[in-house]
């Protein structure tokens, strides 16, 4: 790609922001890869005007093993002096004299404003440096331009241009956990609690917060409460869930909330608002600075990795007069956009709240942010609203299918929540098929799913059973018993292969001829029709702790594992999972194992032990190979590696399926039950022909496909979906884990 050796700058800037290591790493290997030099600029801008050893090279080593740490190694800070031109001058004179005008700068807002007034004042700050004889002529010919690619690191998800960004995740992990704590000391006191939560000018952690927690009232800068007496509607909400069995009541709160006169909603006002309405003590927890701390979820790792490396391609392609781009994503897809249309875009906002323009805040928020929004006022309520004397009832079955995933019970409350709000009855179906089959049902009402959302596992039970013929009579008796409108099935493969079977068999059943909505939820994420499903979050960042933990306790000796992963054939986690854990190869049965391949990983595994490694860590999906096994690969390692490293296999097991929903698969989860219950009720209303469907999330929309095809979308013989749009991002993994380009060279 170049000629001559790049050299580029990589700073964090700003607040920190968990992940930003992980695209300090991407950015260095990348560019090491290409054969470009990176230098870090350390603490952020201070570093830049400090110059000498503030900006030092980074190697391929110097960026192992911080993956999984919080923060950032290089540094960052707020920089005065770089706010005036005359800061900026000798921060252009450092990075010339360095020889670095191409520069991945990692920050918010605030950072990647100061970045577009650098690059566009280059020319005139070179002139002066050249003029004063600060740089030589030579080098002033030499950086006639300065490059600039921004990441955005902050963990308050409030920039314009790109869905989430760096730290985001990680920071509603910690608000989740931390919510989920003082849940529990809370209902065992029957207490309030106030939890103040970061995010600026921005609502975006409190509401999904919300969400993910069940909390019982949100309030957030974009969107104030209606009416001056929101504290006494607060208060009564709160008041009328204890009284339908709510033994805990928690308000989140966004550190810039506002009330619609602009006045600001502090935690002390709350706190005094409810202790005199509810007549009790109300505690308050400022979650702080946890927020911003502890180790990167694995969506920020691999967010973090492929922006880092996107950026890095990026900037060793830009040329002259090129705009600053900001890379993010959207819809689950990289995108470059200018800079400065999103830093503009992103004022827009801050200003809309400023002058109290809620609506035009929650415009530039989007739809789904919006939406969000909606079905949290809902889900919050204390009882349901009162339906109309015209109204119709119907009555909707909820059952969960396949192996338990986590965020099932957040999807199930929601939907639960969501249909009862609109006036109709659900029933739980216990024990997935085998319920419907042997009726056994439980009535759901507003209060029977209070506290799901942060429950693991499935409250309703779930089973795996396909049923044979004789069964199908006994599952469209309990139909016809209870009289369902309509099913929503929240489950992996087998809830779709039962549906499918429903609706192949409703000419002899006329039972089956009612609406079904399947919604997928599996760890594994081999769903059609979908590139996420409910669950697959959660396991990942369960494997992600637990290689965590295994390459820590390798520390005093020199040792490789092979860690097997769930997903069948579907490499899903594996693939995510090794680039969250910095895995030196990862095999999954769509990219295939060979034995040449196993041949050059081991030799490679060898030689850069022998240069000195002391951890090697191999990835593979459970079953990538039926004769290439974990045990196999331990063995053939073993044997070549003789007494340089010993090898370990571990079969992760069951603790991927386990624990609590992470933040996303909880929010994931409702967000898609909102969807389907909305569908169902259309499909039940419009009396529509095709109204066995299954719902997915294709490219940030939700879109609905008949079950009866869901076998054409899929591989039949392998069990996944013939396209999977993750297998795209094999080629970053494998460029960020391979060895160290210059010394296999020497080699
Ligand atoms: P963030 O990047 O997280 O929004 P700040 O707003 O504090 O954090 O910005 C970080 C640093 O970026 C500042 O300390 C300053 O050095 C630089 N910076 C911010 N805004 C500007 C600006 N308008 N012009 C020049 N530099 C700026």
């Amino acid at each position: 790609m170049m000629t001559t050796t790049t050299r580029i700058g990589v700073m964090t800037s700003g607040g920190d922001a968990q992940g930003m290591n992980a695209a300090v790493r991407a950015v260095t290997r990348t560019a090491l890869a290409h054969g470009a030099e990176v230098y870090a600029i350390r603490d952020g801008y201070s570093g830049m005007v400090a110059g000498g050893d503030q900006i030092s090279p980074l190697n391929w080593d110097d960026v192992g093993g911080i993956i999984h740490r919080g923060g950032t190694i290089i540094g960052t800070a707020r920089c005065m002096e770089f706010r005036e031109r005359s800061g900026r001058l000798i921060a252009a004179r450092n990075l010339i004299r360095k020889g670095i005008s191409r520069l991945v700068i990692i920050g918010g807002d605030g950072s990647l404003t100061g970045a577009n007034m650098f690059k566009s004042e280059w020319s005139s700050l070179v002139a002066e440096l050249l003029e004063t004889g600060q740089i030589s002529a030579e080098q002033a010919d030499e950086n006639p331009d300065l490059h600039i690619v921004g990441l955005v690191g902050s963990i308050d998800n409030d920039m314009c241009g790109t869905d989430i960004t760096i730290g985001a995740d990680t920071a509603l992990h910690r608000i989740t956990e931390a919510v989920d704590a003082i849940s529990s000391t809370a209902a065992s006191h029957q207490r309030a609690f106030i939890v103040e939560v970061m995010g600026r000018n921005c609502g975006y952690l409190a509401l999904m917060a919300g969400i993910a927690t069940g909390a019982d009232w949100v309030l957030i800068p974009e969107n104030p409460p209606n009416g001056d007496n929101w504290e006494d509607r607060m208060c009564n909400i709160m008041l009328e869930g204890r009284k339908e069995g709510r033994r805990d009541s928690i308000v989140i709160l966004s550190e810039g909330a506002i009330d619609r006169q602009g006045r600001e909603i502090t935690a002390t006002r709350l706190q005094k608002a409810i202790e005199e309405r509810m007549q009790e003590e109300v505690r308050i927890t400022i979650l702080g600075h946890v927020q911003r701390g502890g180790t990167p979820s694995a969506f920020d790792r691999n967010l973090s990795s492929l922006l880092g490396w996107s950026a890095t391609n990026h900037i060793l392609e830009s040329q002259p007069g090129d705009e600053t781009m900001m890379i993010g994503i959207e819809n689950n897809r990289l995108v470059n956009k200018p800079l400065m249309q999103c830093v503009h875009e992103t004022h827009q906002c801050n200003n809309a709240i400023r002058d109290q323009e809620f609506k035009e805040a929650l415009n530039i928020r989007g739809e789904n942010f919006k939406r969000n929004f909606r079905i949290l006022r809902t889900l919050v309520r204390a009882r349901p609203h009162e339906v109309g004397k015209n109204h119709q009832p119907r009555k909707i079955a909820i059952l969960n299918c396949g192996g338990p995933a986590p965020g099932m019970n957040a999807g199930t409350r929601a939907a639960a929540r969501l249909l009862i709000d609109q006036g109709h009855e659900v029933v739980g179906v216990k024990r997935g098929i085998k319920g419907l089959i042997n009726d056994w049902t439980m009535p759901l009402d507003w209060m029977s799913c209070n506290g799901w959302a942060p429950i693991g596992g499935s409250v309703l039970g779930t089973s795996r059973r396909q049923p044979p013929r004789p069964e199908l009579y006994s599952i469209a008796q309990t139909i016809d018993r209870h009289q369902f409108d309509g099913i929503l099935i929240i489950g992996g493969i087998a809830g779709y292969k039962v549906a499918h079977q429903l609706n192949a068999n409703r000419d002899n059943f006329p039972a089956f001829n009612i609406p079904i909505v399947c919604i997928p939820a599996t760890i594994d994420n081999d769903l059609p029709g979908t590139e996420l499903s409910i669950g697959a979050d959660t396991a990942l960042n369960n494997i992600m702790h637990a290689v965590d933990k295994i390459k820590q306790s390798a520390v005093a000796s020199n040792r490789a594992f092979v860690v097997e992963v769930m997903g069948r054939r579907c490499g899903y986690l594996a693939l995510l999972s090794g680039l969250a854990t910095g895995a030196e190869r990862i095999y999954t049965h769509e990219q295939g194992v060979t034995l040449a391949e196993l041949n050059r990983d081991v030799q490679e595994l060898i030689a850069a032990f022998e240069r000195g490694k002391r951890l090697g860590l191999l990835v593979k999906s459970e079953d990538a190979h039926h004769i290439y096994t974990a045990d196999f690969m331990r063995r053939v390692l073993q044997a070549e590696s003789g007494d340089l490293f010993s090898v370990r296999t571990n079969v992760l097991g069951h603790l991927q399926q386990g624990g609590d929903p992470s933040p996303f698969d909880r929010t994931f989860a409702t967000r898609l039950a909102a969807e389907s219950v909305d569908k169902i009720l259309e499909l039940i209303e419009t009396k529509a022909d095709d109204n066995q469907l299954y719902i997915g999330l294709q490219r940030g929309d939700f879109k609905f496909s008949l079950i009866e095809d869901f076998q054409r979308v899929m591989d039949q013989q392998n069990a996944r979906p013939k396209d999977q749009w993750w297998l795209a991002l094999a080629p970053v993994v494998e460029a960020l884990s391979k060895a160290d380009p210059s010394i296999v060279d020497q080699n």
